[in-house]
């Protein structure tokens, strides 16, 4: 018999509100559970394997030979530059070849995808969005790095499971390269990798791109970052990302469903949707959150994250800060001087870290819309789960 998690972890709680402990044997009735799990058994396997290990050999050669066709005329994103990338190279700033900033054990993700060992991250450097406020600014909106062919890539994926004993391999902001990944995790798959695929991504994909992705990828792990086309055209640079998002993630779901775990408290399949709490814009994630229960699901794992800072462009002078003023010296001579008005900075209107109101405002929000699984810390002494 399947009981819901919510009825699995309040009942005990509920006998203990009316101040009485009902005996052991009493607990026992039928239609009811004995214990108080802390688990989700609907979001709990037994054991997993790796999609990509799951994909018949047919199935993978002709992903193999459709990865590079995007390539020679790009429309891998939904900035559809349509540039040859073997001969130049269109928004993301990235030609054919994976251009990779840092490969390593990363332990700045939720506990249930960094676990104890670390999330084998890859950042690759370029995106496809201009985000004025981009947390990662040297590595996405630079070129530093080295560049690697899906082979190379796939034999780092070999030694940070090897070596490094990560959890996962987490590819983070790969948009904009998805045919060298989708060619690297076939490569890897013969060289024994079976650890599952994580793509952390901002939600501006393709549905194309989402198609090639298709049992290659374990968790998808999309940020929704902002809802009005304003705000994305000012703040992102891309008119039409909130849409582009919400079909994405639809699509992500009906590829992993939601989140799961093994019973060591690690994420192996499913979606989180990781956001942003940005300054002044709770209405906009009010809206984010009731999307993500009524299309995509209630049980959806939500990351609610706090630690917004102005960064990037952000804060920056204007080029019109200093202004220039006649000034009439005691005497009657008249000279120009020339301020610099502090006030004058890009993005004035996000220029400081949120408040502790407006995270709580959107947790409540989300609570609301009818959420549930968020990346709290948990409440008993092992993992969020
Ligand atoms: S992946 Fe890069 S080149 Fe291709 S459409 Fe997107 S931004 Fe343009």
């Amino acid at each position: 018999m399947m009981f819901s998690s919510k009825t699995l972890v309040r009942w005990p709680q509920q006998s203990l509100a009316r101040g009485r402990r009902l005996p052991l044997l009493r607990q026992v009735v039928a239609g009811q559970p004995r214990r108080s799990l802390h688990l989700a058994p609907p979001f709990l396997l037994d054991d997993y394997n790796p999609k990509y290990q799951l994909l018949s050999s047919i199935e993978a050669s002709k992903k193999r030979s459709r990865a590079y066709a995007h390539l020679s005329n790009c429309n891998l994103c939904p900035r559809l530059c349509g540039v040859n990338r073997f001969e130049t190279t269109g928004v993301c700033l990235i030609g054919a070849d994976v251009k990779v900033n840092v490969i390593a054990p990363h332990f700045g993700e939720e506990p249930c995808i960094q676990g104890h060992n670390g999330s084998g991250s890859v950042f690759f450097s370029g995106c496809n969005l201009r985000c004025t406020f981009c947390q990662n600014h040297d590595i996405a909106h630079q070129r530093n790095g080295f560049d690697l062919t899906p082979e190379q890539l796939a034999e780092w994926y070999i030694k940070l499971q090897d070596t490094g004993g990560v959890h996962n391999i987490n590819l983070v902001t790969p948009e904009h390269v998805v045919p060298q990944v989708a060619l690297s995790i076939l490569a890897a798959r013969d060289m024994g990798l079976t650890l599952p695929i994580i793509y952390n991504t901002s939600a501006f994909d393709s549905l194309d791109s989402l198609e090639l992705m298709d049992g290659l990828v374990d968790i998808y792990l999309p940020d929704f970052k902002v809802w009005s086309k304003d705000t994305s055209r000012r703040l992102l640079k891309a008119d039409d990302y909130a849409s582009v998002a919400r079909e994405s993630i639809r699509e992500m779901h009906r590829q992993v469903g939601d989140l799961c775990f093994t019973a060591d408290g690690i994420a192996k399949r499913g979606l989180l949707v990781r956001h942003l709490v940005m300054p002044g814009k709770e209405v906009e994630a009010e809206s984010i959150m009731r999307f993500l229960a009524d299309h995509v699901s209630k049980d959806v794992f939500v990351n609610i994250m706090e630690q917004y800072r102005p960064a990037a462009h952000v804060g920056k002078p204007k080029k019109e800060r200093r202004r220039r003023r006649q000034v009439t010296e005691p005497g009657g001579v008249q000279h120009e001087v020339v301020e610099d008005d502090a006030t004058q900075v890009r993005y004035a209107e996000i220029n400081r870290p949120v408040t502790g109101h407006e995270v709580f405002s959107v947790r409540k929000a989300a609570e609301q819309a009818g959420l549930w699984r968020f990346n709290d810390a948990p409440k008993h002494d092992g993992f969020a789960i």
